[in-house]
C-alpha cells in the first residue's frame, strides 16, 4: 500500500527530510474497514509528530535525509497499546494488599493507605508508572486519580500521552467535582497537546445523583470526556437495584451521562437484560475498558464483550491500578481478553487474535475519546508506535502473525517505543525517566505511606 505525501501549500510534494524514519518493519495498518492489513518491509516517515507514509519498500526519501533512522528489521510495528483505565500513582501499592476480597481490599487497606498520600508520592508513583508503560509498549493512558496536577507533570516528563481526569466522591461535597472541572480546563492540551482530559466522578456507588446529573451537564458545556467506574462487579449491580430500584448503568442514564462521551471503566456486572438496551442507545458515545486480570484475581466475572461488540459499544484494554492489577501490562490485558473471553463463552472460535489486536488498536482509541488520533498507522494521524522483536525462539517460526503477537509475544519484547515521533525507549533503554532514581526516593516514603495506625480511610466501600 503506498500513500501519496501530502501536497504543500503550492501543490507539491512535501519538501525537506522527515524527523524519523523506520525501515525494514513490517507494519501492522488497517484497511478502509478496519481490517488488519500487514505490510512487510514497510517503510514509516514521521513529519512534525505524525505519521507522514506507510509504505512497502523502498522509502520515499533516503533514511540518510531524515533526522533519525531506526532499522526496523526483524520487528512488528504496531500502533502503541492505549491503557484505557489505570490510576498510575498507586504502583507505590503494588502487592500490599492481596488475596482480599473487595471490601477488605478497599475498607483494610486501600483507603485508610490512601489518606496518607502526598503530592510526592503521586508523582513519584506516576513517574515510576509511566516507566513501566513505556517499557511495555503503550504510548497512551487514562488515569483516574487524586493530585493529578502531578501526574500531568510526570507525563509531560515522560513523553507519553494521556487523558487525565482528577477523580471526585460526593462526600468531598461541591468542591470535589469543581476541581475535577478546573484541572480538565487547565490542564487541556497540556505536554504540547499529549494531554487531552476528562472529569472523574469516580462511580455510581460514592457519587449521588444529582452530582452525576451536574457533571453530565459540565460535560456538555465544555465537550470534556466523563470517566467513571460503572457495574465493577455483580454485587454492586445487586446492591444498586435493592437501594436505588436501577442499575448502575441505569443510573447513569438517568443522570444523562449516557448522553454524553463516556468510559466505564469494567462493566463485569452488567445486567445485559436490562442495560445492554440503555447501552445500544448510547453507541457512539459510550465505551468500555477491561481489566480482565483484577476481575480474575477478585473472582468476578468478566466484561461481557460479545454482548458489547453487538451493542456497538467499542471496548479498550486496560490495566486498573497495580494495587489490584499488580503490572500496567497492556500486552497481558490483550492475551488475557483472548483467553478469557473463549473461556466465558465456551467457543474457541471467538475473539480471536485479529479480534484482540482490533481491541489493542482502533477500539482503545475510541474508548478513550482519541479515535481519530491514535490506534491506527496511518497518515496524518499521531506517529505513536512501538517495535516488537519477534526473533525470539518463543516467537519463531511465524505461520500467522496476528496469533504470534497475541499469543507468543511479551510486552519484553517491545524494542522502541515512540510518541508524537519522539524516541522514548531505544533497544529497551528508557530515555526519559531515571527509574534508580525515582524508586529509591518512593522506597523512603513507603513508611509512612502504609501506616494504618491512624485508623481513617478516604471512603466506605458498601459495593
Ligand atoms: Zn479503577
Amino acid at each position: 500500500m503506498t500513500t501519496p505525501p501530502a501536497p504543500g501549500p503550492a501543490g507539491l510534494r512535501t519538501p525537506g527530510p522527515a524527523d524519523l524514519v523506520v525501515t525494514g518493519c513490517t507494519a501492522l495498518t488497517h484497511d478502509a474497514r478496519g481490517e488488519i492489513v500487514f505490510v512487510d518491509d514497510a517503510t514509516i516517515v514521521v513529519r512534525e509528530g505524525r505519521i507522514a507514509s506507510v509504505t512497502a519498500g523502498a522509502p520515499e526519501d533516503p533514511p540518510a535525509n531524515a533526522a533519525e533512522h531506526l532499522d526496523g528489521r526483524g520487528t512488528v510495528a504496531l500502533p502503541g497499546l492505549v491503557n484505557c483505565h489505570t490510576h498510575t500513582p498507586m504502583v507505590a501499592l503494588r502487592g500490599l494488599a492481596e488475596d482480599l476480597s473487595a471490601h477488605s481490599w478497599f475498607n483494610d487497606w486501600i483507603w485508610p493507605v490512601e489518606s496518607n498520600l502526598t503530592e510526592r508520592i503521586v508523582g513519584l508513583g506516576a513517574r515510576l508508572a509511566c516507566a513501566e508503560m513505556i517499557r511495555g509498549g503503550v504510548t497512551t493512558f487514562a488515569d483516574h486519580y487524586f493530585a493529578m496536577d502531578e501526574v500531568a507533570a510526570a507525563t509531560a516528563e515522560s513523553g507519553l500521552r494521556a487523558v487525565l481526569g482528577q477523580a471526585y466522591f460526593s462526600s468531598q461535597g461541591p468542591e470535589g467535582r469543581a476541581a475535577s472541572l478546573d484541572f480538565a480546563l487547565r490542564q487541556r492540551g497540556a505536554a504540547d497537546g499529549r494531554i487531552t482530559t476528562c472529569l472523574a466522578p469516580h462511580a455510581p456507588y460514592t457519587v449521588d445523583e444529582s452530582d452525576l446529573a451536574a457533571t453530565a451537564e459540565l460535560a456538555r458545556d465544555h465537550g470534556l470526556l466523563v470517566h467513571i467506574h460503572a457495574a465493577e462487579n455483580r454485587e454492586q449491580t445487586a446492591n444498586s437495584l435493592a437501594r436505588h430500584g436501577r442499575t448502575p448503568i441505569e443510573i447513569l442514564e438517568r443522570a444523562g451521562l449516557l448522553d454524553v462521551d463516556v468510559l466505564l471503566a469494567h462493566t463485569t456486572g452488567l445486567d445485559t437484560a436490562r442495560d445492554l438496551p440503555v447501552l445500544r442507545r448510547a453507541a457512539g458515545r459510550a465505551a468500555v475498558a477491561s481489566a480482565p486480570r483484577g476481575y480474575l484475581k477478585f473472582g468476578w466475572d468478566t466484561t461481557p464483550v460479545r454482548a458489547l461488540r453487538e451493542a456497538g459499544v467499542p471496548v479498550g484494554l486496560a490495566t486498573d491500578g497495580a494495587a489490584s492489577n499488580n503490572t500496567l501490562d497492556v500486552w497481558e490485558s490483550m492475551a488475557l481478553t483472548a483467553l478469557v473471553q473463549k473461556y466465558v463463552e465456551r467457543d474457541p472460535t471467538w475473539l480471536t487474535a485479529r479480534q484482540a489486536l482490533d481491541h489493542a488498536t482502533l477500539q482503545s482509541a475510541r474508548a478513550v475519546g482519541l479515535g481519530d488520533e491514535i490506534g491506527s498507522l496511518a497518515p496524518g494521524r499521531r506517529a505513536d508506535l512501538v517495535l516488537v522483536d519477534v526473533t525470539g525462539p518463543h516467537t519463531q517460526p511465524v505461520h500467522d502473525l496476528a496469533a504470534t503477537l497475541v499469543h507468543s509475544a511479551r510486552s519484553a519484547d517491545v524494542r522502541t517505543t515512540i510518541v508524537a515521533g519522539r524516541v522514548l525507549m531505544r533497544d529497551r533503554a528508557l530515555l526519559t525517566l531515571d527509574v534508580p532514581e525515582i524508586v529509591a526516593e518512593l522506597n523512603a516514603l513507603l513508611p509512612d505511606l502504609v501506616d494504618r495506625s491512624h485508623g481513617k480511610r478516604i471512603q466506605e466501600y458498601e459495593g
